[in-house]
């Protein structure tokens, strides 16, 4: 539904300028808001940790579509480095971090 529709969409930052820290921001892309973001808040740990699970375990050597690339932006694919993206959700499954 999310991908068809694209009522959710998110971006990744390696080091964002404000936190200084790794950080995900996810939105409803509808006006207004569906309440997707909501739903994903309360399960964003499991998801998250089945998310870092796949990215660590995937077999390719630098990312592909079952790991970390993105199917709506193909461009940015380029610019994806899968062993920064392992440290980035291995950083953010630390406790501390949420
Ligand atoms: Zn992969």
């Amino acid at each position: 539904m999310c991908d068809q529709r694209r009522n959710i969409d998110g971006k990744t930052f390696a080091m964002h300028p404000e936190t200084q820290t790794p950080a995900i921001f996810i939105f409803d892309n509808f006006d207004g808001g569906l309440g997707l973001t909501d739903a994903l808040f309360i399960a964003f740990d499991d998801i998250f940790e089945k998310a870092a699970y796949i990215v660590n375990h995937c077999n390719c050597k630098e990312g592909c579509p079952g790991c970390i690339y993105l199917p709506r932006r193909k461009e940015e694919n380029m610019s994806i480095n899968k062993e920064v993206k392992k440290e980035f959700m291995n950083f953010m499954l630390k406790p501390s971090v949420h």
